[in-house]
């Protein structure tokens, strides 16, 4: 960024600039704005308009404040409106370096979320933020959240769709409104923040998404038959029924605990897989406010056998935007869509890591290791927890060797082809930083992921590159803008 980094504010409506009305809050067009011209902290009396005085990195942040008509109460707003957004700042996006967005709270993490979709390859900070109380008020929490937003957008490269409030940045696909009344309005339970503002900024660099290689596009949703459905104990079939009908086509299902439903109840369960099988699309997310869906139970696992898909850590919000986006997707079918749904886009959800099938009896490769480790019968569990410890390594370790013999024959017996070890690191980060170009085809052919990240954030394509392994890293690279595709 430059020492004088140019922000686009825009303010798209909601309590921060709103006044008092005989009617409650309303949202005062050219309020803001003028607000923003008189304040110490945001204008430097001796500079051009939108100059802020020089910031504690001695930086001064330039800001343009465009304002939206009709000025909305963030609960009137629609899909039309995140699509306005995202279209504002690729049109914008070459004379900014950074932007961010006064938005009501009530739907805000909706936007954000919906935002990190649409905006694919984004290279820049957008970073939303609104307020609980407007700036017009005495004591209010919008001078800090504004503040605190300009200065994170001017100062830090995070290129993401942040969600800026009470002093924490947060990844906007992984937010939630948590609290009505509360100043600290907004949790990302899931995952944490990017940055925190204290005394100094912090951020989290590790968790901040790296910068995209291809260009800004804008892919807009479209789709606006999504819906969210909240199970609750004695829901009837029947009411599942009508709600799950045309022109319906997706549905965020939002179970009990880990992704549970009443699995004593084959109706539900019918209605459902009947759903399924007539093309909509049913995500499963916990209606707990933190934590993942597992098929640890046999209700999570029934709802899995019905067609539905697992929807991991992902928040409602994320998840409905997400199905909006994907069925917008006019060249995906509805079997792509459920698949994409399962793999993160965006950072809005932790893939859960899937268990080797693998099983040591079938394999005499680490049968040998197993056996001397666990001798005996009757310790099954003792040997699976084994398995579990070391299979990741033993096919790290296989991959460093170049040894694809072995790798081939572990994956032959069920192993995930992409089990990352206790550093996150796959068999493909290994293979990639020791140049072993074969071991690396193999994999990917065998299905690995190409862009997991280690505990330091890095792929497979950074360890080929870090170790000067060019030609691998071009391979990669190309692997996964063909794979990606969304
Ligand atoms: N109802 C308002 C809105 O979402 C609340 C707020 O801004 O805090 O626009």
């Amino acid at each position: 960024m430059t020492d004088e980094p140019r922000v686009l504010v825009m303010y798209v409506g909601g309590t921060i600039g709103m006044q008092r009305t005989p009617r409650g809050y309303a949202p005062e067009p050219g309020l803001l704005g003028g607000l923003l011209g008189r304040m110490a902290q945001f204008q430097d009396p001796e500079r051009p308009r939108g100059t802020m005085p020089v910031s504690q990195f001695g930086r001064v942040v330039r800001w343009h404040l465009e304002e939206y008509s009709p000025l909305l109460d963030s609960s009137n707003m629609d899909m039309a409106d995140w699509v306005r957004m995202a279209e504002e700042i690729a049109r914008l996006y070459d004379e900014f370096d950074a932007f961010v967005i006064l938005h009501g709270t009530d739907t805000m993490a909706y936007s954000a979320s919906a935002l990190s979709f649409m905006l694919r390859n984004l290279g820049k900070p957008v970073v939303i933020t609104g307020s609980q109380i407007p700036l017009i008020e005495n004591r209010n929490d919008a001078l800090d959240n504004l503040l605190g937003a300009l200065t994170v957008a001017g100062h830090f490269h995070i290129p993401e769709v942040g969600l800026y409030f009470h002093h924490k940045l947060m990844r906007g696909n992984r937010t939630r409104k948590m609290d009505a009344s509360g100043l600290d309005a907004f949790q990302s339970t899931n995952f944490p923040p990017l940055a925190e503002v204290g005394i100094g900024v912090d951020v989290a660099w590790h968790r901040v998404r790296r910068m995209p290689r291809g260009p800004l596009v804008v892919r807009p949703i479209t789709e606006s038959n999504v819906a969210a459905l909240r199970v609750f104990p004695g829901i009837t079939a029947d009411i599942l029924g009508n709600f799950l009908q045309p022109p319906l086509r997706g549905v965020v299902l939002e179970t009990f605990g880990a992704g549970n439903v009443p699995d004593i109840r084959p109706d539900f369960l019918d209605v459902l897989r009947r759903a399924t099988e007539a093309g909509i699309v049913i995500v499963n997310c916990t209606q707990c406010p933190r934590g993942t869906v597992k098929p640890d139970y046999v209700g999570g696992r029934a709802l899995a056998e019905a067609g539905v898909v697992g929807g991991a850590d992902m928040t409602p919000e994320a998840a409905l935007t997400k199905l909006a986006y994907l069925l917008s997707r006019s060249e995906l079918s509805v079997d792509e869509v459920r698949r994409w749904m399962a793999v993160d886009l965006r950072g809005e959800m932790t893939v859960p890591v899937e268990r080797p099938r693998f099983d040591f009896a079938d394999s005499r490769f680490v049968r040998g290791v197993a056996s001397a480790l666990a001798p005996g019968e009757g310790q099954l569990e003792v040997r699976r927890e084994i398995n579990r410890a070391l299979l990741p390594v033993v096919m790290c370790a296989a991959a460093s060797h170049g040894d694809l013999p072995t790798l081939r024959a572990l994956v032959e017996e069920g192993a995930a082809p992409d089990l990352p070890d206790y550093d996150g690191r796959t068999p493909l980060h290994v293979a990639a930083a020791n140049g072993h170009g074969e071991i690396c085809r193999f994999l990917i052919g065998q299905g690995a992921g190409v862009v997991p990240r280690d505990r330091w954030g890095h792929t497979p394509e950074d360890a080929a590159r870090a170790a000067g392994h060019g030609a691998i890293a071009r391979m990669l690279s190309g692997a996964a803008v063909s794979g990606e595709g969304t």
